[in-house]
């Protein structure tokens, strides 16, 4: 492999990378990738896919307790974590399989290997061999961090380490309020852990539409977990039975298991990028133009890596876009409106376009739409869970600038509200659309007089 040229280098098979090396090589480039832990990166190995697979196991709780209503016998269900973890393994085994098979049929060469960047047209690999490239694409994405600096913080893990705990915590504090700490607290709380969540601000999910931070909040109290709210850890320590984490407002509490849920940070450290001309922002970001162009001419960058919208489908849409525009001869950038997201605590939020509070800085006149009510699988087991919807209008265009949903499903609700947002739906066209009975989502075209009109 020493001096081997290629047209395109990309470092990490993530999301991003995968997807950039394999439209460059099917556009006829020869594409070299290299990835230094497992193919598939974050979202397959230790993000979005095994994540989704431990929120459904843990849904099944109420699913046992809605049967009942429904007249089944269900005997007393015991969980099994090391069979949960295993299966969990066997299915991300297949899909990285998958991913380096596409690799492989594509033509691009896979190097595992840690890789850096020696200069703007040459990468150096942990064996110490180099390879020769016109174009390098940083697809590094990010890494945990582990914060707040406080003593002890070295007890604590991090949401790389929680997939595969050897033992199921019975305790367990998550350190956070983002959107990853809410679904791990939320998975290991159904699953049966006495959890707690420790942060800064008052609510968790701090971006999100207020309502559906107070409703999620108060959910997930309502469910076991306890918020320590303004209350962060300021000390860790460890004891013969597990970890004293002592809080800002001078509680303490012992758990078997910290998470440290903070955030993460873009993986750029000791690549190189800066000596071969490439910028970086203050927390190590690859600056980038909307083409994904960093400062030094042959590097490129997608992804986390960038940290701009930390999503899996935004990293694909970029990989694919940087390809087809350098070695596919296409003019393409990404479009970043609307982009749906969810967060897969239960029940679940989805939520796309502006909040209640960005749309009333931003419109003049916004009319808020609102419903709540029980879903229809809890009605006979009796079950409190309660579904909320929100749509904001603006008063001037008629148009739907957001769209919230908290309840079973909102991020499959709100994949599909996303389309009708992107072109531009009005709420005219929304209660136009005849409703699907008895559905959810139905609740969506039948929201008729508004909750209320800020007029600014
Ligand atoms: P990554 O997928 O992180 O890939 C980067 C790859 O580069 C990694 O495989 C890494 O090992 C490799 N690498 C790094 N440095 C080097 C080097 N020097 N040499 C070689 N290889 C290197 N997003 C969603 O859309 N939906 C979700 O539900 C969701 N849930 C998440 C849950 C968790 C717990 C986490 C942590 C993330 C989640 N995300 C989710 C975010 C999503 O995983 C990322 O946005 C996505 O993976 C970014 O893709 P990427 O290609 O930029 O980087």
């Amino acid at each position: 492999m020493s001096q081997r040229e290629f047209d395109l280098i990309v470092i990490g098979a993530g999301s991003g990378g995968v997807r950039a090396a394999r439209v460059a090589a099917n556009h006829g480039a020869r594409v070299a990738i290299a990835e230094e832990f497992r193919v598939g990166g974050t979202c397959v190995i230790r993000g979005c896919v095994p994540k989704k697979l431990y929120v459904l196991a843990s849904r099944f709780r109420d699913a046992f307790d809605d049967a009942a209503g429904f007249g089944w016998s269900v005997e007393a269900p015991r969980f099994d974590w090391p069979r949960l973890v295993a299966a969990k393994e066997k299915e991300i085994t297949r899909l990285e399989g998958i991913y380096a098979q596409n690799l492989e049929r594509a033509g691009v060469e896979l190097i595992r290997q840690r890789a850096v960047v020696e200069d703007g047209e040459t990468v150096r690999f942990a064996n110490g061999e180099m390879a020769r490239t016109k174009t390098i694409l940083i697809a590094t994405g990010g890494a945990p961090v582990m914060a707040p600096r406080i003593p002890g913080i070295e007890l604590a893990i991090s949401s790389n380490e929680i997939f595969d705990l050897p033992t199921f915590p019975k305790r367990l504090l998550v350190i956070g309020a983002g959107y990853i700490a809410v679904e791990f607290a939320g998975v290991f709380g159904r699953l049966g852990s006495e959890t707690h969540m420790a942060f800064r601000p008052e609510l968790p999910l701090r971006g999100f539409d207020l309502d559906l931070r107070k409703r999620l909040a108060a959910a997930m109290t309502e469910d076991g977990v306890t918020f320590h709210a303004a209350a962060p850890p300021i000390a860790l320590e460890k004891t013969c039975r597990g970890v004293l984490a002592r809080l800002g407002n001078g509680a303490e509490l012992e758990v078997d298991v910290v998470l440290a849920a903070t955030g993460r940070r873009p993986a750029t450290a000791g690549l190189g990028l800066e000596q071969a001309g490439a910028r970086l922002s203050g927390d190590g970001a690859v600056i980038v133009d909307a083409r994904a162009r960093s400062s030094a001419p042959s590097i490129y960058a997608v992804g986390d890596v960038t940290d701009r919208i930390n999503l899996t489908p935004v990293a694909i849409r970029e990989g694919q876009a940087f390809a087809d525009r350098l070695f596919g001869g296409r003019d393409v950038e990404v479009d970043y409106d609307s982009v749906p997201s969810a967060v897969f605590s239960t029940p679940e939020i989805g939520t796309v376009g502006l909040t209640e509070e960005e749309a009333t800085r931003r419109f003049a006149e916004v009319a808020v739409f609102e419903t709540a009510f029980r879903p229809m699988l809890a009605t006979l087991s009796g079950r409190g869970a309660r579904v909320y919807m929100k749509l904001l209008v603006d008063g001037a265009s008629d148009r739907v600038v957001g769209a919230h949903i908290f309840g079973p499903e909102a991020g499959e609700m709100v994949q599909l509200v996303a389309i009708a947002l992107r072109m531009r739906a009005t709420k005219a066209d929304f209660d136009a659309t005849m409703a699907l009975h008895p559905t959810m989502a139905e609740e969506l075209v039948t929201m008729r007089a508004p909750a209320r009109i800020f007029r600014g």
